[in-house]
């Protein structure tokens, strides 16, 4: 997979680098490159940046430099094959391990880091009209960062991790958060068995495959409940199991017309 990153601060993707996503860059799973937006300014002081239309606070990055970057990486060959535009934006869509799957599966990906109060609109108009660009603007959450640097990171890793020979056992990616359950991950536990007064579950030390099994199932079920309810009104319960349905009830969920619901 190639990934192109824009950004006026490149140096902020240094990390880049480092642990899994570095490695994979060496093996050459991953064709990462990290571009200044400013190389592609005409003007004597590189300006990427102009005064709000119609006034207000703030600057706005010009379109005119950002379409001769983006069509730069695109490339000339690159034009006739499909590729992914991905704007960070506190106005886009949250960013999910469904979004990262599927961008997963592409071969081309440029990340557009906005500073400032972001992009001219009219750079994801005009891609976004393109057929071989598919434009998505995404956001990491519900706050306001000074930059698409750090949502470029999160991305690139998000994506990098999924590509087939990034991490090691790919069954660790098979059971965690966000995964195909729908469930948040059970609580993970190593040596010693006992830290500062605090056990590991007995369970855990059983040696019992089956019993493993399902008290990680039932604690990724309480531990959902808790800390992301709007994940358990998601599940279909269709796809859960009788002893699923009664550790749910014991926490006060139960199905109604096909859903869960909360008591
Ligand atoms: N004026 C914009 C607004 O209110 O929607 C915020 C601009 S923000 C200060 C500058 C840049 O940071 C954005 O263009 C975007 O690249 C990035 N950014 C800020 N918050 C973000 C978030 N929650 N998710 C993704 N990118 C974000």
């Amino acid at each position: 997979m190639r990934i192109d990153v824009l950004s006026i601060f490149p140096a902020y993707l240094a990390p880049l680098d480092l642990s899994l996503v570095g490695k994979a860059r060496t093996a050459g799973i991953l064709d990462l490159r990290v571009h200044d937006l400013r190389d592609w300014t005409t003007d004597r002081h590189r300006t990427v940046d102009d005064t709000p239309f119609g006034g207000g606070a703030g600057m706005v990055m010009r379109p005119d430099v950002w379409g001769a970057a983006i069509d730069d990486v695109l490339g000339a060959d690159e034009r006739e094959r499909p590729a992914r535009l991905l704007v960070p934006t506190p106005s886009g869509e949250p960013l999910t391990q469904r979004t990262a799957e599927a961008l997963a599966a592409e071969q081309h990906l440029v990340v557009a880091c906005g500073r400032y109060e972001g992009i001219d609109a009219r750079v994801a108009e005009h891609y976004g009209a393109d057929e071989r660009v598919r434009v998505s603007e995404f956001s990491l959450g519900d706050y306001v960062l000074n930059g698409g640097e750090v949502a470029a990171l999160v991305l690139v890793e998000a994506v990098a991790r999924l590509l087939p020979g990034v991490v090691g056992n790919p069954h660790s990616l098979v059971e965690e958060s966000h995964g195909e359950a729908g469930l948040l991950e059970y609580p993970v536990y190593t040596k010693p068995p006992s830290w500062r007064g605090h056990d590991v579950p007995d369970v855990l030390l059983s040696g019992h495959h089956g019993r493993v099994e399902r008290w990680r199932r039932d604690e990724a079920l309480r531990r959902t409940v808790l800390r992301r309810p709007d994940m358990i009104a998601a599940l279909d319960p269709d796809a859960l199991d009788r002893t699923d349905l009664a550790v749910l009830e014991e926490l006060g969920w139960v199905v109604v017309d096909g859903a869960l619901v909360a008591r």
